[in-house]
């Protein structure tokens, strides 16, 4: 037999081992009660923390009588009528919680507890209260792990951008599991009515009641006190307190709390959560587990508006990059970016990109006669018809001053880029008049395609570029195609204006002289200077190549300089030598940059002081073309040169605009007939002849003297001859020569006098220096 303390030893550690095994503490809570029960033979038993019965034998489910376990465990009384079960012995002993003390209760109708009962009962309840709070910490930890875990991977998501609202689901989920699948809802204030609150997230909610939670109205319920208040709000007598809300009264919620949540300091809404079990409290860690969830719900929300905002100054900031302000055009930086992304789609064999460079023409002169508002108005009338003539996937860019590119991508059809470029000549000439300025702009394009051969998008643009250039240079208005020629042209040019560069640096230009010769008697009256260059490798460069691309590159400036001071220079020491030979004319070609400069008259009258050229031997010959472009200007700078004694001829007469008004109004003393007429008289070509003819009858009767170019035969020479033409130059009559071989020819040739100046000016400034030898 087994005495009382042994059998009381013998229980409590079947009791230890069976509320171990319990995973969590309402299972042990529940299981211990049952147990306890069971071992005391009793009727009844429970488990009572603060007034709340948290486990209860031996009653049928929902007909606990809590208040009175709650009276009976208060009470010292032994015995207890129990409903149901009658009158009872009663055995209540305190059990620690980790909140405070409760009472652990067993009711048995059968014989009175004896004091080892008593005392066995307290053994349990201790063991009882360290199974709990053993489950509890491990519980906790779990909690914390878990809580730990999800914060991590809410706070992650915040940090990598996700979308707010699926940042907002992870919240309402998380904090749904870790309150033990309560309903939770995140509501936002409407940014129009922010008397309302409207759900922009739920978790647990079942779908037929998602309505029921939809919109609350701040100060009403658990969210709207929590938006109100700013703070958080508990309500765990849901069904009883005056400020539930209808629809969750109706959904059956015993308990809620809600958070507020913060955008910037601002309360923007609140984060809920509801129970339906009976009794439901909150305890100060889940409390703070809704306010932390809700700061998190703030953080998101904070962040994503940040990035939102962030966003849209770094967009704003990214289409300023990208776009021309002027046009609203993408830029250069946006085209490239473009092109880019077609070149990378191009592997596919049926795409083409294609690139039109396009350049409005003459828009300095717009600028420059209408200002530079009347510029930005053609500029913008451009972009607005380039756009019109594109297609809706192909981009249009502004990419320098009057400089536009488009970009086509198009398959398998290059002809797609010409009928684009055709379709923005035609719309930019015919619409880009001007209100009232009248001004018309037209354009040059230069077309490129990517072929195998481009390896970068860079390289499809330059080449439209180098078309264009072609364009412009093949007299505007029109579209060409680039060529692999034209790059090589183009480095060949760069190549050789580097070279011509640093030829006019060292002085190393030569000049050559061709005589003038008299075409009556064949005696030399003078000679035009020839600039010539032997390139370091390339051998002689003629002047045709040269000459232009001096003028692009203003390097005509000093290289004309050069020519005039040599020429003068070699004459005058020629004359020197040779006080008793005639009076040479001495031809040097003069650029239209050259001329239009003030100071102009001024390098020339320094070019020839000391050299004792006479002015009036000197001839200066310029173009046609130099008469045309601003008038007034070069009219005031050849009666200054013709003033100070100076002769002008107007070379390769006939093949320029030929508006012979201008002849009577410039200073001219010579008319040089293009060698394409002589050339012509040749072959007897009969209206060129009374062309030539009518040029020499207009000299004559204006006073102007004519030199025919480019005689290469005796019969040009007597077809000139028959024609009255006086004077004339070419391989026939003398080639070009180098100075001193132009000396020994002086020396065995008859020479002649240039002929005077015709009396037909009134003023002639300076006067001769040396007079007639
Ligand atoms: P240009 O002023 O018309 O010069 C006459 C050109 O005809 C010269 O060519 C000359 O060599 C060439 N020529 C002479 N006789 C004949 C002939 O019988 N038949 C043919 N077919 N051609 C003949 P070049 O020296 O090559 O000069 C070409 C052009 O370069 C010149 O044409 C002139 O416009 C320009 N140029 C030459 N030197 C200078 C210079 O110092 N300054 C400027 N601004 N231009 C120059
Ligand atoms: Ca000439
Ligand atoms: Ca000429």
């Amino acid at each position: 037999m087994e005495t009382p303390s042994q059998w009381s030893a013998q229980q409590l550690a079947e009791f230890l081992v069976a509320v171990s095994a319990f995973a969590d503490e309402t299972r042990a809570v529940q299981g211990g009660i049952e147990f306890i029960t069971e071992a005391f033979e009793a009727e009844v038993g429970a488990l009572i923390d603060r007034g709340r019965v948290l486990a209860a034998r031996g009653f049928p489910a929902d007909r606990t009588p809590n208040e009175m376990l709650v009276e009976s465990a208060r009470g010292d009384r032994d015995t207890v009528e129990i409903p149901g079960v009658g009158h009872c012995a009663v055995l209540c002993v305190p059990i620690n919680f980790s909140r405070g003390s409760g009472d652990l209760l067993v009711g048995r109708s059968g014989s009175p507890f004896s004091r080892e009962e008593s005392s066995l009962l307290r053994a349990m309840a201790r063991v009882l209260s360290l199974t709990l709070h053993n489950l509890r910490v491990v519980a906790s930890l779990r909690a914390r792990q878990e809580l730990l875990e999800r914060l991590v991977a809410i706070q992650r998501s915040i940090s990598t951008r996700e979308p707010v609202t699926g940042i907002l689901d992870a919240i309402t989920e998380s904090t749904s599991a870790l309150l033990g699948g309560e309903l939770v809802t995140i509501h936002f204030r409407e940014t129009d009515d922010p008397g309302t609150l409207t759900a922009v997230s739920t978790y647990g909610v079942p779908e037929s009641r998602g309505e029921s939670l939809a919109q609350r109205i701040v100060g009403e319920g658990a969210v709207g006190r929590a938006v109100a208040e700013n703070s958080l709000v508990v309500i765990e007598d849901y069904q009883s307190n005056p400020d539930a809300v209808h629809e969750s009264l109706a959904f059956g919620v015993q308990a809620a709390m809600a958070a507020p949540v913060h955008d910037h300091g601002e309360t923007v809404g609140g984060m809920t959560t509801s129970s339906l079990a009976a009794g439901r409290q909150y305890s100060m860690t889940e409390r703070e587990l809704l306010l932390s969830f809700a700061e998190l719900a703030s953080l998101a929300l904070t962040d994503a508006r940040t990035v939102d905002a962030l966003h849209w100054a770094v967009d704003d900031a990214l289409h300023r990059a990208l776009h021309d302000p002027l046009t609203g055009l993408a830029n250069r930086t946006r085209l490239l970016d473009r092109l880019d992304n077609a070149f990378e789609l191009r592997q596919h064999d049926e795409y083409e990109v294609s690139v039109l460079y396009v350049d409005l023409d003459d828009f300095k002169t717009i600028n420059d006669q209408f200002g530079h508002s009347t510029g930005d108005r053609v500029l913008v009338a451009a972009a607005e018809q380039l756009l019109a003539s594109v297609g809706e996937h192909d981009t249009v860019a502004r990419i320098g001053g009057d400089e536009f590119a488009v970009l086509i991508e198009s398959l398998g059809d290059p002809a797609v880029a010409n009928r684009t470029a055709e379709r923005i000549l035609n719309l930019i000439s015919a619409r880009s008049g001007i209100g009232s300025t009248g001004v018309s702009a037209n354009a040059s394009i230069g077309i490129a395609f990517s072929s195998a051969e481009t390896r970068s998008p860079e390289e499809v643009l330059r080449n439209a570029d180098i078309a264009m250039y072609q364009a412009k240079g093949a007299g505007k208005g029109r579209a060409v195609t680039f060529e692999a020629a034209m790059y090589e042209d183009l480095l060949g040019r760069i190549e050789l204006e580097a070279d011509l560069r640093r030829a006019v640096e060292n002085d190393e230009l030569e000049i050559y002289f061709q005589p003038i010769v008299s075409l009556e008697d064949q005696r030399i009256v003078g000679a035009e200077t020839l600039a010539r260059w032997q390139h370091p490798t390339r051998g002689w460069v003629t002047p045709l190549t040269f000459i232009p691309l001096a003028e692009t590159t203003g390097l005509i400036l000093p290289l004309g300089s050069q020519i005039l001071q040599k020429a003068c220079i070699w004459f005058g020491n020629w004359q020197a030598a040779h006080p008793q030979a005639p009076r040479l004319g001495l031809s040097v070609n003069v650029s239209a940059w050259q001329i239009q400069r003030p100071e102009f008259a001024d390098e020339v009258v320094k070019a020839i002081a000391g050299t004792g050229v006479a002015p009036s031997t000197l001839i200066l010959e310029i173009t046609e073309s130099v008469l045309m472009q601003d008038v007034d200007s070069t009219l005031t700078r050849l009666h200054e040169l013709n003033g100070m004694g100076l002769r002008l001829a107007i070379d390769d007469f006939g093949t320029g605009f030929s508006a012979l008004s201008y002849l009577r109004r410039f200073p001219v003393d010579f008319l040089k007939i293009d060698q394409s007429f002589v050339a012509a008289l040749r072959s007897g070509e009969q209206t060129i002849r009374q062309l030539t003819e009518a040029i020499l009858v207009l000299g004559s009767s204006l006073g102007i003297e004519c030199i025919a170019e480019g005689v290469e035969d005796a019969a040009e020479l007597n077809a000139l001859r028959d024609l009255g033409c006086r004077w004339g130059q070419g391989w026939y009559l003398g080639a070009p020569m180098p100075p001193d071989e132009f000396g020994e020819y002086l020396a065995s040739y008859p020479l002649g006098a240039m002929p005077d100046p015709v009396p037909r000016r009134a003023t002639r400034g300076l006067q001769d220096q040396q007079g007639r030898a």
